[in-house]
């Protein structure tokens, strides 16, 4: 006899994280994760290095340094936060916390993948709501939840898409679903959105007890090796989380590096303007190449290839391979025509339009 998993478990198709390879060539240039381009803030180097001193304590469970560190910049209430390995994990103990088999889970239609995976792990089923122009619809999330989903996931702004929903039609959203069902804002990428109808969901999660806002260290602050995130929400799913969670679930060097990447604000600012002028010379130049390229707030591009013999996004993914250019697939998101592009450095970003023109004109 063989061991059975829970039902579900087999059919879940595990993450595939962006390549980091490209064949024969020995330090391609990997813009497939939407990592910083520019590191991580050196305060945070630092104190990640300053606590290589202490590997054999156990780090603080509470991550109180830490979330006090979040309070402060961010204003919000420290015993209101709990951090965890990524907001991956997160998104992983509030499915393990408030999904069971036959519950449905609404997601937008090219949701991040990770909602999947929290939905099937707990046997729960996952309605897509259709998107218009690869951006979510309120209306559509609304119909697909009803009154009886247990979890609806927005990223705002989404990944793979790039695109966002403005504050009011995150309010209609909320406004719209019953208190029994949890709005979960992931915001991944809010920090470089500087549109002025943009809005976070705290202000939501503060004044409702059906809200959870996820960010992330591994986007803005460049941290993505340590496996940093945290959550804000209402008093009783925090409470509901720190059951759930491993007692030591964030460990030591990530808690110091994220509490002194959170005050350095210089290094956000200088991340989101890099970026800012980098998915302006994007668009502008693959566009030139007369590509097709979703408006994006986040820290990448999602870049539609022609139906055209030897001009897709396969024969475009395999040319920059070879030329050691290392874009994402998303075909997995139902998205097979098109790759998306990280905003790396100035340099990598002219050799990815460099690349793509010579591709389109062969
Ligand atoms: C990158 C990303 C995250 C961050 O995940 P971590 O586990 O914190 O690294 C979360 N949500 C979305 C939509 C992302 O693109």
């Amino acid at each position: 006899m063989t061991l059975e998993p829970r039902p579900g478990i087999l059919d879940i198709r595990p993450y595939k994280p962006g390549a980091a390879d490209a064949p024969g060539i020995a330090n391609p240039v990997k813009l497939s994760s939407n990592e910083n381009p520019l590191g991580c803030s050196p305060k945070a180097r630092e104190a990640f290095e300053a606590a290589a001193k202490s590997l054999n304590l156990y780090p603080d469970g509470g991550a109180v340094k830490l979330r006090a560190a979040i309070a402060e910049m961010t204003g919000l209430e420290a015993d209101r936060i709990v951090c965890g390995t990524g907001s991956d994990e997160l998104l992983q103990l509030l499915g393990r916390s408030y999904l069971g088999p036959g519950d449905k889970v609404v997601q937008s239609q090219y949701g991040f993948l990770v909602y999947r995976l929290v939905a099937m792990q707990s046997g729960a089923e996952l309605v897509s709501a259709p998107e218009t122009d690869y951006r979510a619809s309120v209306d559509a999330i609304l119909e697909a939840a009803g009154d009886d989903a247990k979890i609806v996931f927005l990223a705002n702004p989404n990944n793979p898409t790039g695109t966002y929903l403005p504050g009011d039609e995150i309010r209609r959203l909320h406004a719209g679903l019953p208190s029994t069902t949890l709005l979960v804002l992931d915001e991944a990428y809010a920090e470089y959105v500087d549109e002025a109808d943009y809005e976070t969901g705290v202000d939501l999660a503060r004044n409702h007890d059906n809200v959870v806002v996820t960010r992330t260290f591994s986007k803005i602050h460049g941290l993505a090796a340590l496996r940093l995130g945290w959550a804000y929400a209402d008093r009783s799913i925090i409470d509901v989380l720190n059951r759930v969670r491993g007692p030591f679930n964030v460990n030591a060097p990530a808690i110091a590096a994220g509490t002194a990447a959170i005050r350095d604000t210089e290094f956000q600012r200088r991340s989101a303007e890099h970026n800012r002028e980098q998915l302006a010379f994007l668009r502008q130049q693959l566009g030139g190449l007369g590509l097709d390229v979703t408006p994006s707030v986040g820290n990448f591009v999602l870049v539609h290839f022609p139906d055209t013999d030897g001009k897709r996004a396969t024969d475009a993914d395999a040319f920059l391979t070879s030329r050691g250019l290392i874009l994402r697939p998303v075909a997995a998101y139902g998205i097979p025509h098109a790759l998306r592009l990280t905003a790396g450095t100035a340099v990598q970003n002219r050799a990815v339009v460099n690349a793509l023109a010579e591709f389109l004109k062969a």
